[in-house]
Protein backbone atom coordinates (compact mmCIF):
# COMPACT_ATOMS: atom_id res chain seq x y z
CA UNK A 1 0.00 0.00 0.00
CA UNK A 2 1.03 3.43 -0.81
CA UNK A 3 1.07 6.08 1.88
CA UNK A 4 -1.11 9.63 1.53
CA UNK A 5 2.14 11.14 1.22
CA UNK A 6 3.49 9.26 -1.88
CA UNK A 7 0.12 9.49 -3.63
CA UNK A 8 0.27 13.45 -3.33
CA UNK A 9 3.36 13.16 -4.53
CA UNK A 10 2.60 11.37 -7.90
CA UNK A 11 -0.49 13.22 -8.59
CA UNK A 12 1.84 16.86 -7.73
CA UNK A 13 3.64 15.52 -10.15
CA UNK A 14 0.95 14.30 -13.04
CA UNK A 15 -0.44 17.39 -12.75
CA UNK A 16 1.15 20.10 -15.28
CA UNK A 17 1.58 24.34 -15.17
CA UNK A 18 -0.39 25.52 -18.03
CA UNK A 19 1.33 28.03 -20.13
CA UNK A 20 0.77 31.49 -19.61
CA UNK A 21 -1.85 33.41 -21.42
CA UNK A 22 -2.93 36.83 -21.72
CA UNK A 23 -5.94 37.93 -20.73
CA UNK A 24 -8.37 40.84 -20.56
CA UNK A 25 -7.88 42.47 -16.95
CA UNK A 26 -11.98 41.37 -16.40
CA UNK A 27 -11.07 38.38 -17.04
CA UNK A 28 -8.01 38.41 -14.81
CA UNK A 29 -9.40 38.04 -11.24
CA UNK A 30 -8.22 35.39 -8.92
CA UNK A 31 -5.46 34.52 -11.07
CA UNK A 32 -1.94 34.12 -10.85
CA UNK A 33 0.72 36.58 -12.46
CA UNK A 34 2.52 34.96 -14.98
CA UNK A 35 5.43 37.36 -15.29
CA UNK A 36 7.10 40.20 -13.29
CA UNK A 37 4.86 43.50 -14.12
CA UNK A 38 6.53 46.89 -14.70
CA UNK A 39 4.86 50.34 -14.97
CA UNK A 40 4.22 51.60 -18.61
CA UNK A 41 3.85 54.69 -17.38
CA UNK A 42 3.99 56.77 -14.10
CA UNK A 43 1.28 57.74 -11.28
CA UNK A 44 0.30 60.05 -10.51
CA UNK A 45 0.18 60.64 -14.50
CA UNK A 46 0.87 64.49 -13.89
CA UNK A 47 0.64 67.36 -10.81
CA UNK A 48 -2.42 67.19 -9.87
CA UNK A 49 -4.62 68.61 -6.68
CA UNK A 50 -5.88 66.39 -3.69
CA UNK A 51 -8.97 68.62 -2.95
CA UNK A 52 -11.66 70.50 -4.13
CA UNK A 53 -9.96 74.33 -3.88
CA UNK A 54 -7.98 77.08 -5.26
CA UNK A 55 -4.54 76.28 -6.67
CA UNK A 56 -2.44 79.10 -5.44
CA UNK A 57 1.52 80.69 -4.65
CA UNK A 58 1.64 79.59 -0.67
CA UNK A 59 3.52 82.86 -0.14
CA UNK A 60 0.72 84.90 -1.62
CA UNK A 61 -1.30 83.90 1.18
CA UNK A 62 1.25 83.82 4.09
CA UNK A 63 -0.46 86.04 6.27
CA UNK A 64 -3.91 84.59 5.97
CA UNK A 65 -5.90 84.57 9.24
CA UNK A 66 -9.85 84.17 10.06
CA UNK A 67 -9.77 88.21 10.71
CA UNK A 68 -7.86 89.14 8.38
CA UNK A 69 -8.18 86.81 5.22
CA UNK A 70 -6.23 86.83 2.36
CA UNK A 71 -8.64 88.47 -1.36
CA UNK A 72 -7.81 86.45 -4.19
CA UNK A 73 -9.14 86.98 -7.89
CA UNK A 74 -10.58 83.65 -9.35
CA UNK A 75 -8.81 83.83 -12.74
CA UNK A 76 -9.91 80.04 -13.71
CA UNK A 77 -11.85 77.36 -13.22
CA UNK A 78 -10.09 73.61 -13.28
CA UNK A 79 -12.60 71.04 -13.65
CA UNK A 80 -10.76 67.47 -13.62
CA UNK A 81 -10.53 66.14 -17.42
CA UNK A 82 -9.08 69.92 -18.39
CA UNK A 83 -6.38 69.99 -20.42
CA UNK A 84 -5.27 73.57 -21.43
CA UNK A 85 -4.35 74.83 -18.02
CA UNK A 86 -3.34 78.56 -17.65
CA UNK A 87 -0.62 79.45 -15.89
CA UNK A 88 -1.27 81.39 -12.13
CA UNK A 89 -0.07 84.48 -11.96
CA UNK A 90 1.38 85.43 -8.33
CA UNK A 91 -1.42 87.32 -6.62
CA UNK A 92 -3.98 85.24 -8.50
CA UNK A 93 -6.30 81.93 -7.71
CA UNK A 94 -7.67 79.48 -9.71
CA UNK A 95 -10.66 77.66 -8.46
CA UNK A 96 -9.79 73.82 -9.09
CA UNK A 97 -10.96 70.34 -8.50
CA UNK A 98 -9.68 66.91 -7.08
CA UNK A 99 -7.67 65.17 -9.57
CA UNK A 100 -7.59 68.56 -12.05
CA UNK A 101 -3.78 68.86 -13.20
CA UNK A 102 -2.03 72.07 -10.94
CA UNK A 103 -1.05 75.12 -12.93
CA UNK A 104 1.88 76.32 -13.64
CA UNK A 105 3.21 79.08 -11.13
CA UNK A 106 0.88 77.19 -8.62
CA UNK A 107 2.11 75.95 -5.41
CA UNK A 108 -0.12 74.41 -3.35
CA UNK A 109 -4.05 74.07 -2.59
CA UNK A 110 -6.55 75.75 -0.11
CA UNK A 111 -9.27 73.44 0.18
CA UNK A 112 -12.54 75.02 -0.02
CA UNK A 113 -13.82 74.57 3.03
CA UNK A 114 -10.84 77.24 4.66
CA UNK A 115 -12.08 79.84 2.26
CA UNK A 116 -15.69 81.87 1.49
CA UNK A 117 -15.92 79.67 -1.69
CA UNK A 118 -16.36 82.61 -3.50
CA UNK A 119 -16.26 82.23 -8.00
CA UNK A 120 -15.05 85.60 -8.89
CA UNK A 121 -12.96 86.74 -5.49
CA UNK A 122 -12.07 84.12 -2.98
CA UNK A 123 -11.62 85.01 1.00
CA UNK A 124 -8.83 82.79 1.84
CA UNK A 125 -8.66 82.01 6.10
CA UNK A 126 -5.41 79.42 6.59
CA UNK A 127 -2.13 80.31 5.02
CA UNK A 128 -0.50 76.79 3.24
CA UNK A 129 3.00 75.27 3.47
CA UNK A 130 3.86 74.84 -0.66
CA UNK A 131 3.68 71.88 -1.70
CA UNK A 132 0.32 71.40 0.53
CA UNK A 133 -2.82 69.50 -1.22
CA UNK A 134 -0.39 68.54 -3.94
CA UNK A 135 -0.20 65.09 -5.70
CA UNK A 136 3.12 65.01 -7.60
CA UNK A 137 3.69 63.16 -10.93
CA UNK A 138 5.31 59.86 -10.56
CA UNK A 139 5.29 60.10 -6.35
CA UNK A 140 2.90 56.85 -6.48
CA UNK A 141 4.68 54.54 -9.45
CA UNK A 142 7.76 55.50 -11.69
CA UNK A 143 7.66 54.56 -15.13
CA UNK A 144 9.38 51.33 -15.93
CA UNK A 145 9.41 50.67 -12.11
CA UNK A 146 8.60 46.62 -11.30
CA UNK A 147 4.99 47.39 -9.69
CA UNK A 148 4.01 43.15 -9.31
CA UNK A 149 6.03 40.57 -8.88
CA UNK A 150 5.42 37.17 -10.56
CA UNK A 151 3.12 34.80 -8.46
CA UNK A 152 1.16 37.99 -7.08
CA UNK A 153 -2.44 36.47 -6.93
CA UNK A 154 -4.72 38.76 -8.72
CA UNK A 155 -7.44 40.60 -6.34
CA UNK A 156 -9.25 43.80 -6.57
CA UNK A 157 -6.08 46.05 -5.23
CA UNK A 158 -3.71 44.60 -7.85
CA UNK A 159 -6.18 44.79 -11.16
CA UNK A 160 -7.15 48.74 -9.68
CA UNK A 161 -3.45 49.49 -9.98
CA UNK A 162 -2.88 47.60 -13.56
CA UNK A 163 -5.99 49.45 -14.49
CA UNK A 164 -4.64 52.68 -13.39
CA UNK A 165 -1.67 52.26 -15.44
CA UNK A 166 -3.40 51.90 -18.72
CA UNK A 167 -3.13 47.75 -19.11
CA UNK A 168 -5.87 46.40 -21.10
CA UNK A 169 -4.57 42.98 -20.56
CA UNK A 170 -2.29 40.62 -18.43
CA UNK A 171 -0.66 37.61 -18.61
CA UNK A 172 -1.68 35.01 -16.15
CA UNK A 173 -1.50 31.58 -15.69
CA UNK A 174 -4.78 30.37 -16.47
CA UNK A 175 -7.47 28.24 -14.83
CA UNK A 176 -6.92 24.51 -16.05
CA UNK A 177 -9.46 22.86 -17.82
CA UNK A 178 -11.05 19.56 -16.05
CA UNK A 179 -12.94 16.96 -17.65
CA UNK A 180 -15.16 15.55 -14.54
CA UNK A 181 -16.66 12.02 -15.59
CA UNK A 182 -18.62 9.80 -13.23
CA UNK A 183 -18.98 6.14 -14.15
CA UNK A 184 -21.86 3.70 -12.53
CA UNK A 185 -25.12 2.26 -14.30
CA UNK A 186 -27.00 2.99 -10.97
CA UNK A 187 -26.99 6.63 -11.74
CA UNK A 188 -29.68 8.87 -12.76
CA UNK A 189 -29.67 12.75 -13.56
CA UNK A 190 -31.30 14.48 -10.47
CA UNK A 191 -34.80 15.92 -11.54
CA UNK A 192 -35.64 12.65 -12.93
CA UNK A 193 -37.66 9.79 -11.32
CA UNK A 194 -35.65 6.74 -10.19
CA UNK A 195 -36.52 3.22 -10.84
CA UNK A 196 -35.91 0.38 -7.99
CA UNK A 197 -31.82 0.52 -7.75
CA UNK A 198 -31.30 3.73 -8.81
CA UNK A 199 -30.00 6.86 -7.50
CA UNK A 200 -29.36 10.20 -8.36
CA UNK A 201 -25.97 10.92 -9.54
CA UNK A 202 -24.01 13.24 -7.03
CA UNK A 203 -20.23 13.58 -7.26
CA UNK A 204 -19.76 15.12 -10.91
CA UNK A 205 -21.22 18.55 -9.20
CA UNK A 206 -19.48 18.45 -6.08
CA UNK A 207 -16.64 17.86 -7.82
CA UNK A 208 -16.93 20.24 -10.48
CA UNK A 209 -17.70 23.40 -7.46
CA UNK A 210 -14.60 21.80 -5.53
CA UNK A 211 -12.49 21.73 -8.98
CA UNK A 212 -14.23 25.77 -9.56
CA UNK A 213 -13.59 26.98 -6.32
CA UNK A 214 -9.66 26.16 -6.19
CA UNK A 215 -9.28 28.19 -9.08
CA UNK A 216 -9.67 25.60 -11.81
CA UNK A 217 -12.21 25.17 -15.05
CA UNK A 218 -14.52 22.40 -14.63
CA UNK A 219 -15.08 21.96 -18.42
CA UNK A 220 -17.36 19.67 -18.61
CA UNK A 221 -19.04 17.02 -16.49
CA UNK A 222 -20.63 13.67 -17.79
CA UNK A 223 -21.99 10.18 -16.02
CA UNK A 224 -21.64 7.31 -18.25
CA UNK A 225 -22.93 3.52 -17.62
CA UNK A 226 -20.38 1.03 -16.39
CA UNK A 227 -19.68 -0.28 -20.04
CA UNK A 228 -16.21 0.42 -21.00
CA UNK A 229 -17.34 1.61 -24.75
CA UNK A 230 -19.37 4.06 -23.41
CA UNK A 231 -16.79 5.25 -20.97
CA UNK A 232 -13.83 5.25 -23.97
CA UNK A 233 -16.30 7.14 -26.20
CA UNK A 234 -16.85 10.48 -23.43
CA UNK A 235 -13.19 10.11 -22.69
CA UNK A 236 -12.19 10.12 -26.43
CA UNK A 237 -15.12 13.24 -27.29
CA UNK A 238 -13.31 15.53 -24.62
CA UNK A 239 -9.74 14.68 -24.47
CA UNK A 240 -8.87 17.05 -27.22
CA UNK A 241 -10.34 20.03 -25.10
CA UNK A 242 -8.88 19.29 -21.25
CA UNK A 243 -5.75 19.26 -19.52
CA UNK A 244 -7.10 16.83 -16.76
CA UNK A 245 -9.54 14.42 -16.23
CA UNK A 246 -11.10 13.15 -12.85
CA UNK A 247 -13.63 10.17 -12.79
CA UNK A 248 -15.11 9.11 -10.31
CA UNK A 249 -16.31 5.19 -9.16
CA UNK A 250 -15.09 2.14 -10.91
CA UNK A 251 -11.97 1.69 -9.12
CA UNK A 252 -12.54 -0.96 -6.34
CA UNK A 253 -12.06 -4.46 -6.37
CA UNK A 254 -15.65 -5.48 -7.42
CA UNK A 255 -16.71 -6.73 -10.80
CA UNK A 256 -18.04 -4.20 -13.40
CA UNK A 257 -15.45 -1.70 -11.90
CA UNK A 258 -15.42 0.23 -15.45
CA UNK A 259 -12.72 2.42 -14.90
CA UNK A 260 -10.20 -0.25 -13.82
CA UNK A 261 -10.93 -1.92 -17.18
CA UNK A 262 -10.66 0.33 -19.11
CA UNK A 263 -7.47 1.70 -18.47
CA UNK A 264 -5.89 -0.87 -17.15
CA UNK A 265 -2.54 -1.36 -19.48
CA UNK A 266 -3.34 2.18 -20.86
CA UNK A 267 -1.30 4.75 -18.97
CA UNK A 268 -2.91 4.51 -15.62
CA UNK A 269 -1.90 2.52 -12.44
CA UNK A 270 -4.03 1.58 -9.67
CA UNK A 271 -3.21 1.73 -6.54
CA UNK A 272 -4.39 1.33 -2.76
CA UNK A 273 -3.28 4.34 -0.84
CA UNK A 274 -3.25 3.48 3.27
CA UNK A 275 -6.12 6.14 4.07
CA UNK A 276 -9.54 6.32 5.22
CA UNK A 277 -11.76 6.83 3.08
CA UNK A 278 -10.40 6.98 -0.68
CA UNK A 279 -8.22 3.63 -0.06
CA UNK A 280 -8.47 3.14 -4.54
CA UNK A 281 -6.94 5.22 -6.48
CA UNK A 282 -5.65 5.68 -9.60
CA UNK A 283 -3.42 7.91 -11.65
CA UNK A 284 -1.88 8.13 -15.31
CA UNK A 285 -1.53 9.51 -18.62
CA UNK A 286 -4.24 8.63 -21.68
CA UNK A 287 -3.71 9.63 -24.87
CA UNK A 288 -1.75 12.65 -23.48
CA UNK A 289 -3.87 13.74 -21.16
CA UNK A 290 -3.42 13.42 -17.32
CA UNK A 291 -6.32 11.36 -15.53
CA UNK A 292 -6.72 10.96 -11.89
CA UNK A 293 -8.96 8.33 -10.99
CA UNK A 294 -11.15 8.50 -7.69
CA UNK A 295 -13.13 6.07 -5.93
CA UNK A 296 -17.24 6.49 -6.06
CA UNK A 297 -18.06 7.17 -2.59
CA UNK A 298 -19.43 10.52 -2.39
CA UNK A 299 -17.45 11.31 0.93
CA UNK A 300 -14.10 9.40 -0.78
CA UNK A 301 -14.66 11.58 -3.59
CA UNK A 302 -14.20 14.91 -1.58
CA UNK A 303 -11.41 13.67 0.32
CA UNK A 304 -9.37 12.32 -1.75
CA UNK A 305 -10.23 15.31 -3.79
CA UNK A 306 -8.95 17.80 -1.06
CA UNK A 307 -5.99 15.53 0.07
CA UNK A 308 -4.71 14.45 -3.63
CA UNK A 309 -6.20 16.84 -6.42
CA UNK A 310 -6.44 20.30 -5.02
CA UNK A 311 -3.30 21.35 -3.90
CA UNK A 312 -1.58 19.86 -7.32
CA UNK A 313 -4.23 21.23 -9.21
CA UNK A 314 -3.08 24.99 -6.95
CA UNK A 315 0.22 24.05 -7.24
CA UNK A 316 0.26 24.08 -10.86
CA UNK A 317 -1.43 27.15 -11.72
CA UNK A 318 1.13 29.00 -9.54
CA UNK A 319 -0.79 29.63 -6.15
CA UNK A 320 0.94 30.73 -3.28
CA UNK A 321 -1.21 28.37 -1.11
CA UNK A 322 -1.77 25.03 -2.08
CA UNK A 323 -2.75 23.64 1.32
CA UNK A 324 -5.55 24.76 3.08
CA UNK A 325 -5.20 26.67 6.29
CA UNK A 326 -4.49 23.47 8.94
CA UNK A 327 -5.68 24.62 12.95
CA UNK A 328 -4.16 22.73 15.86
CA UNK A 329 -7.54 22.54 18.04
CA UNK A 330 -8.50 20.03 20.95
CA UNK A 331 -11.01 17.20 20.32
CA UNK A 332 -14.62 17.77 21.89
CA UNK A 333 -15.22 14.02 22.39
CA UNK A 334 -13.04 10.65 21.72
CA UNK A 335 -12.43 8.98 18.44
CA UNK A 336 -10.79 5.42 17.47
CA UNK A 337 -9.53 5.71 14.25
CA UNK A 338 -7.83 2.47 12.31
CA UNK A 339 -4.28 1.04 12.45
CA UNK A 340 -2.30 1.81 9.47
CA UNK A 341 -4.38 4.25 7.48
CA UNK A 342 -4.17 8.15 7.43
CA UNK A 343 -7.92 8.88 8.73
CA UNK A 344 -9.81 12.03 7.44
CA UNK A 345 -12.64 12.84 9.94
CA UNK A 346 -15.49 15.14 8.84
CA UNK A 347 -15.46 17.96 11.95
CA UNK A 348 -17.07 21.46 12.87
CA UNK A 349 -14.59 23.92 13.83
CA UNK A 350 -15.09 26.57 16.98
CA UNK A 351 -12.34 28.84 16.41
CA UNK A 352 -12.67 30.78 19.66
CA UNK A 353 -13.00 27.74 22.43
CA UNK A 354 -10.04 26.12 19.88
CA UNK A 355 -12.44 23.17 19.55
CA UNK A 356 -13.28 20.66 16.46
CA UNK A 357 -16.10 18.28 16.94
CA UNK A 358 -16.21 14.83 15.10
CA UNK A 359 -19.38 15.06 13.02
CA UNK A 360 -21.48 11.84 11.78
CA UNK A 361 -19.44 8.41 11.82
CA UNK A 362 -16.65 7.29 9.19
CA UNK A 363 -18.31 5.65 6.65
CA UNK A 364 -18.34 7.22 3.30
CA UNK A 365 -21.41 7.40 2.12
CA UNK A 366 -22.60 10.09 5.23
CA UNK A 367 -23.39 12.66 2.82
CA UNK A 368 -25.30 14.76 4.85
CA UNK A 369 -22.70 15.00 7.57
CA UNK A 370 -20.06 15.74 4.99
CA UNK A 371 -22.54 18.75 4.06
CA UNK A 372 -22.48 19.67 7.87
CA UNK A 373 -18.54 19.54 8.48
CA UNK A 374 -16.32 22.56 8.06
CA UNK A 375 -12.96 20.75 8.18
CA UNK A 376 -11.46 17.56 8.04
CA UNK A 377 -9.67 16.13 11.19
CA UNK A 378 -6.44 14.52 9.65
CA UNK A 379 -5.60 11.46 12.08
CA UNK A 380 -2.03 10.10 11.60
CA UNK A 381 -1.74 6.23 10.33
CA UNK A 382 -0.49 5.14 14.25
CA UNK A 383 -2.95 6.61 15.87
CA UNK A 384 -5.70 4.07 16.54
CA UNK A 385 -7.33 6.12 19.89
CA UNK A 386 -8.19 9.89 20.80
CA UNK A 387 -9.23 10.95 23.77
CA UNK A 388 -11.33 14.51 24.47
CA UNK A 389 -9.26 17.30 24.88
CA UNK A 390 -6.68 15.52 22.62
CA UNK A 391 -4.67 18.01 20.07
CA UNK A 392 -5.41 17.17 16.73
CA UNK A 393 -4.51 19.35 13.02
CA UNK A 394 -7.59 19.80 11.35
CA UNK A 395 -7.95 20.91 7.72
CA UNK A 396 -10.21 24.34 7.33
CA UNK A 397 -12.07 24.04 4.31
CA UNK A 398 -14.42 27.09 4.31
P1 LIG B 1 -18.03 2.53 -6.96
O1 LIG B 1 -16.71 3.08 -6.53
O2 LIG B 1 -18.34 2.79 -8.39
O3 LIG B 1 -18.14 1.09 -6.59
O4 LIG B 1 -19.14 3.31 -6.12
C1 LIG B 1 -19.15 3.26 -4.71
C2 LIG B 1 -20.44 3.78 -4.17
O5 LIG B 1 -20.56 5.14 -4.54
C3 LIG B 1 -21.67 3.09 -4.72
O6 LIG B 1 -22.62 3.03 -3.68
C4 LIG B 1 -22.15 4.01 -5.81
O7 LIG B 1 -23.52 3.91 -6.06
C5 LIG B 1 -21.78 5.36 -5.26
N1 LIG B 1 -21.51 6.29 -6.35
C6 LIG B 1 -20.57 6.11 -7.30
N2 LIG B 1 -20.57 7.13 -8.18
C7 LIG B 1 -21.50 7.99 -7.73
C8 LIG B 1 -21.97 9.24 -8.21
N3 LIG B 1 -21.45 9.81 -9.29
N4 LIG B 1 -22.95 9.85 -7.53
C9 LIG B 1 -23.46 9.29 -6.41
N5 LIG B 1 -23.06 8.11 -5.91
C10 LIG B 1 -22.10 7.46 -6.57
MG1 LIG C 1 -19.68 2.23 -9.65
Amino acid sequence: MRTVTQHQQIIADLIRSPAPVPVPLADAAGRVLAADHYAARQLPAFDNSAMDGYAVLAADIATATTELPVQLRVVEDIPAGRGDVPALRPGTAHRIMTGAPMPVGADAVVQVEATDGGVTRVAIWEPRASGTHVRYAGEDVRAGERVLTAGTVLRAPQLGLLAALGDAEVSVLPALRVLVLSTGSELVEPGQPLLPGQIHESNALMLATAIDSAGAHAKRLHFVADEVAEFHAALDSHLADVDLVITSGGVSAGAYEVVKDALTGQGVDFAKVAMQPGMPQGAGVVRGVPVVTLPGNPVSVLVSFEVFVRPALRAAMGYPDTRRPVVRVRLTEPITAPAGKRQFRRGFLDRELGTVRPIGPPGSHFLRWLAAADCLIDIAEDVTTLEAGALVDAWSLD
